[in-house]
């Protein structure tokens, strides 16, 4: 594998923050970490990165150990939240920052960071001042800035936050334009399942320092293996340790009776509440399918899964 983390450990004080972690990554994989606030995202990427120090394990990227190496000897790069662009420098500047220390000639930086601008479609913006860019184009330079020194890694921790939804999605398919144009690895840390679902060719769930799944998104939705899983991805019917998700729940004339307790209008799909068995349960309809009242009666099947 081309990047091999064992037993990562961190602990801050008391608190273990990164707990005994282990994955793997192949070369162009994009890896992402998805969890709630404070389970250890951030953790893991800094611990990868070099950032702080860790207590225990070993990470081991293209052959080589590099725990103990300083960051700038790693050969990753990172794409942080809140961008941490110069803002006193121009978008160039920014962008060849870290040939500096490459022993580049500064006409070679140039060509390079030009290039660089092409490819991210900010030909024209190399004298400008990042604080004068819009959001969208700033995260363009963090990671211009962050490839132009050809990292085996890239590190992204919640790249996409600051954005408003239509720019997320098309920052999520420039990522994977660059994936494919660079040949790079990608650990993404997200809390937005649609970012992960977008984008992760396998996605590790976290939970309070620990890993509880490392799987693609068809298999964590479709085959949670704790309920945890379960619960943080998209939504279920639970019941005593068995479960169903809500387009799941079928009409079938052959089927038992229900009855319709509650309806919302969700856009694309209606959400209602059935009650069946003495139980309530969330069911989906898309909005052109035949479409129920509050006390209706209908008919369904499903397929209580165990968790
Ligand atoms: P995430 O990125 O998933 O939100 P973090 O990795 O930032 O989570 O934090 C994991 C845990 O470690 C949290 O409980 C957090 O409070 C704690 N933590 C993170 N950084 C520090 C620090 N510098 N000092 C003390 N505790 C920290
Ligand atoms: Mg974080």
């Amino acid at each position: 594998m081309f990047l091999n983390i064992k037993n990562l450990t961190k602990k801050y004080d008391k608190v273990e923050a990164v707990r005994n972690v282990s994955f793997s990554a192949e070369e162009k994989e994009i890896i992402c970490i998805l969890g709630p606030s404070g389970c250890g995202k951030t953790t893991i990427l800094q611990s990868i990165g070099g950032f702080i120090q860790i207590d225990g394990g070993e990470i081991i990227l293209d052959g080589n150990k590099i725990e103990n190496l300083e960051p700038e000897d790693r050969e990753i790069a990172t794409v942080f939240q809140s961008y941490g662009l110069f803002p006193h420098k121009t978008v160039i500047e920014n962008i060849t920052y870290g040939l500096k220390f490459r022993k580049y000639k500064k006409k070679d930086a140039i060509e390079e960071g030009k290039k660089m601008l092409e490819v991210l479609n900010l030909r024209g913006y190399e004298n400008k001042k990042v604080t004068e860019l819009s959001g969208g184009e700033q995260q363009r330079v963090a990671l211009g800035r962050a490839l132009i020194v050809k990292p085996k890694l890239l590190l992204l921790d919640e790249p996409f936050s600051n954005l408003d939804t239509k720019l997320r999605v098309s920052m999520r398919e420039e990522l994977l334009r660059i994936r494919d144009l660079f040949n790079i690895t990608m650990l993404f840390v997200t809390h937005d399942q649609e970012d992960a679902f977008s984008i992760a060719d396998r996605i590790i769930i976290m939970n309070k320092g620990q890993i509880e799944q490392i799987d693609t998104a068809r298999n964590i939705y479709l085959n949670p293996k704790t309920e945890f899983v379960l619960r943080f991805i998209g939504s279920a019917n639970i019941d005593k340790g068995y479960f169903v998700r809500p387009e799941a729940i079928r009409l079938s004339e052959n089927g038992e009776e229900a009855r319709v307790v509650g309806k919302t209008f969700k856009g694309s799909f209606i959400e209602y509440i059935i009650e069946y068995n003495g139980n309530n349960y969330k069911m989906i309809r898309l909005n052109n399918e035949e479409e129920y009242q509050i006390n209706d009666k209908i008919y369904i099947e499903m397929e209580m899964r165990e968790i």
